[in-house]
């Protein structure tokens, strides 16, 4: 499996218009400008798979990437973003609920977070429920090149320490698309989740 192979398949506004649900689907998902385009690029070594964005909240389709036959990478709406209208908001967030909930082909999920401010609320529902699930989790603490050395290793200590409590298989790596930090680490996780 290489994830350099995705190919674009579709943007879908709801659940009803994705893909057959077969196969082995990764899902992406974080707040708003966590850096999740960013990160799909970066591990699909494409420079512009996802669209990146200055503007926070543009993201509101569940885009599909194909890696493979019955292979997919999921780009979910971002969640948390304050300055949009609530009608849109819930839309969105129905969209990422219900695949979330219904998708069979769910197999794993990341879960971006901007290492200087990780595991929001909405973050830590996301993971929580995902705990409950059984379903296998990988936290990329994005823009890991903002912070020293020293102050990104104490930051992943305490987000590992704080989410080792869940007793779930969940995996925090520091991550960054600007210096590909963490990228390699990142492409085993997910595809040992498609080889499953
Ligand atoms: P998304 O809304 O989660 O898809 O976030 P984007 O990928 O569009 O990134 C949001 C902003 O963060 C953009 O201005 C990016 O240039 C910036 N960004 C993303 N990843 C990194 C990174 O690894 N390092 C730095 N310094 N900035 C990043």
């Amino acid at each position: 499996i290489h994830l350099s192979k995705a190919t674009f398949t579709i943007s879908a506004p709801d659940i009803r218009r994705l893909p057959e649900d077969s196969g082995i689907e990764v899902a992406f998902a974080g707040r708003s400008n966590a850096g999740k385009s960013s990160a799909l690029n970066t591990l699909t070594n494409q420079k512009s798979l996802a669209r990146t964005s200055k503007t926070p909240g543009r993201t509101q389709l569940i885009n599909v990437f194909e890696i493979a036959e019955n292979k997919r990478l999921v780009d979910l709406p971002g969640y948390g973003f304050a300055k949009v209208p609530l009608e849109m908001k819930k839309k969105w967030q129905k969209a990422l609920g219900e695949y979330l909930e219904k998708r069979e082909s769910l197999k794993g999920l990341v879960v971006l977070m901007d290492i200087r401010h990780p595991l929001k609320d909405l973050d830590l529902d996301l993971i929580e429920w995902a705990a409950e699930s059984d379903l296998p989790v990988l936290c990329l603490l994005t823009k890991a090149d903002k912070l020293s050395q020293g102050k990104r290793s104490a930051e992943v200590l305490k987000i590992k320490k704080t989410l080792a409590q869940l007793n779930a298989d969940i995996k925090v790596q520091a991550f960054s698309s600007l210096k590909r930090t963490g990228a390699e680490q990142a492409n085993n996780v997910i595809c040992n989740w498609f080889a499953a």
